[in-house]
């Protein structure tokens, strides 16, 4: 039993792995709760629907989080009742019958845009469920404006065969950063970091004690939903759809890192990982990298002892032909030719596979002093659900004259 939740969390879960914190008491976040779906109401409904499908309010005496998730009738793809639960400490915690166990993520905006409301939403799980593993929330705060909010949002998230880390906003102070350059990407945020941070915020979403039932009562905004369009389900289906997925073994995802990480096959022992100097650092200023926001790689291209090349491009594409993308490089000393990019290797590539030459120009010449001669880095995208080095994406090319110095990317390729 993990000891950053309680029992009752793990009996019914997925269910309360999502969830929305407002930072304030139950009566005020009632308020904002109705003021809010009657807002959607008037947008949404016509006429006679206006009455007949219009939201309803009401408290309730909920008695405990067992019976909060006993008493469901059932569980819809987008929730059909809500609950403002009053707590112990600054927060009113937010919970839905969602079957997709996803916190409604337009329900929490609107609440600090429209109702000038702290609100901070999560979602949380070790284990594949509903949704793939991982861990994230996003904490709002109103300002007046155009700009409504101040938001802080982390995601660490498998995305199938990847876990991906992304941070935007300022870092709270209750926040260890210093987790989030942990070399695994899971380790990053996980159920356990997450209850650790909340409870820095007064927030223990996760122990039933944490839940003032007794003194207070529960606030339940219920909403009309088409049973034929939205059949519900119970809570065993929602335990068997979150059963259903399973995480990769560890070694497995450690060895996919690796081997994604290194060069495509048809580089492997004629480069080497980038060094900070060399030419790589003109792609990594390059708007590739930046405009794609994929994963790269980088490498100098090195060949038996040798960084000094001859560089040779693919004719531009025309009309006329389809030349599949080749660049190769040829060794200064020994002569050598081979590829460096090769576009008929790339598997999601349209190319993958074909057996058509490419023909190639004669050597770059440098655009400075006429030179031919150059060190080379090599830039690659990682394409995000990649299990593969040869999965690569956009493609870019940087060289330096050995004469003159002049640097510049010389080819780039989208990778397709
Ligand atoms: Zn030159």
């Amino acid at each position: 039993m993990p000891s950053h939740k309680d029992k009752v969390f793990e009996k019914w879960w997925p269910l309360a792995h999502s969830l929305i914190l407002v930072r304030a008491s139950v009566i005020k976040t009632a308020a904002a709760l109705e003021a809010q779906f009657k807002i959607w109401d008037r947008m949404h409904l016509r006429g006679w629907m206006r009455w007949s499908r219009r939201t309803k309010f009401g408290w309730e005496q909920v008695s405990s989080v067992d019976s909060l998730f006993r008493n469901v009738d059932g569980f819809t793809s987008f929730g059909t009742a809500y609950y403002a639960l009053p707590t112990f400490g600054p927060w009113t915690v937010i919970w839905d019958n969602s079957s997709r166990c996803h916190f409604h993520d337009s329900l929490n905006h609107c609440l600090t845009q429209n109702q000038n409301l702290e609100t901070l939403s999560f979602y949380s799980t070790d284990r594949n469920s509903i949704q793939l593993a991982g861990t994230s929330f996003t904490y709002l705060w109103p300002r007046p404006g155009q700009d409504f909010a101040r938001e802080r949002n982390v995601y660490c998230c498998n995305q199938g065969k990847r876990w991906h880390f992304e941070q935007h906003g300022e870092p709270l102070a209750e926040e260890d950063s210093s987790l989030y350059s942990l070399k695994r990407k899971r380790e990053r945020m996980n159920e356990e970091s997450l209850m650790w941070l909340l409870d820095k915020l007064d927030a223990r979403p996760w122990r039933e004690d944490y839940y003032d039932f007794r003194n207070a009562k529960s606030f339940r905004v219920t909403c009309w939903s088409n049973p034929r369009l939205q059949p519900p389900v119970d809570f065993e289906q929602i335990r068997v759809r979150a059963l259903g997925s399973h995480l990769p073994e560890q070694g497995d995802e450690e060895k996919a890192e690796v081997e994604i990480k290194g060069p495509p096959s048809y580089l492997v022992n004629r480069c080497k990982p980038a060094t900070e100097n060399g030419p790589a650092r003109l792609i990594d200023k390059s708007d590739w990298c930046r405009r794609t926001g994929q994963e790269s790689k980088f490498f100098d291209i090195h060949y038996q002892g040798c960084d000094r090349f001859l560089l040779r491009l693919p004719f531009p594409p025309s009309e006329m032909s389809v030349n599949p993308a080749l660049v190769n490089a040829i060794c200064e000393s020994t002569g050598e030719e081979f590829a460096i990019f090769d576009i008929r290797k790339v598997i999601a590539s349209g190319f993958f596979g074909d057996e058509a030459v490419p023909e190639l120009q004669p050597p770059v010449n440098c655009p400075k002093c006429g030179g031919n001669v150059f060190r080379a880095s090599v830039g690659f995208g990682i394409h995000s659900e990649s299990d593969s080095a040869d999965d690569t994406t956009w493609f870019a090319l940087a060289v330096r004259c050995v004469h003159c110095s002049w640097g510049g990317v010389i080819y780039e390729h989208e990778g397709k």
